[in-house]
């Protein structure tokens, strides 16, 4: 049996999730936090938000994000990806700024107009 504290919204439900049953979790209040609860132990993972470096902007690094959720185990490898990405302004809010990062089949956009 594992403790956890579910991330998905703000309350914060402490889950337990039980590895010899089928991963069924107790403690979540809804649906969602079922979902989490299974996906944190077999296959966790995560959106990246971070800041790239952009050339002609207003401020010299550009917020963006993942589209969505990549294994939590590439995030380091994702951020020296992204460490190394020079951005060139205009980018607009929404734009994809980096396709398909690592293989992982999810795309870096920004997330305001620089
Ligand atoms: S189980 Fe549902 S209500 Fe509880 S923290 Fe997770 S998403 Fe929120």
């Amino acid at each position: 049996m594992t403790e956890l504290t579910c991330i998905v919204c703000p309350v914060g439900c402490r889950l337990k999730v039980d590895e010899e049953n089928g991963y069924a979790v107790k403690g979540n209040t809804c649906k969602r936090g079922e979902v989490y609860g299974k996906n944190e132990l077999q296959n966790p993972t995560r959106v990246l938000t971070t800041t790239v470096a952009i050339e002609g902007g207003t401020h010299g690094r550009c917020p963006v994000r993942t589209n969505g959720a990549i294994p939590k185990s590439k995030i380091f490898e994702a951020m020296d990806v992204l460490k190394k990405l020079r951005l060139t302004a205009p980018v607009r809010c929404g734009e994809v700024v980096l396709k398909n990062i690592l293989g992982t089949g999810i795309d870096v956009i920004a997330t305001r107009d620089m």
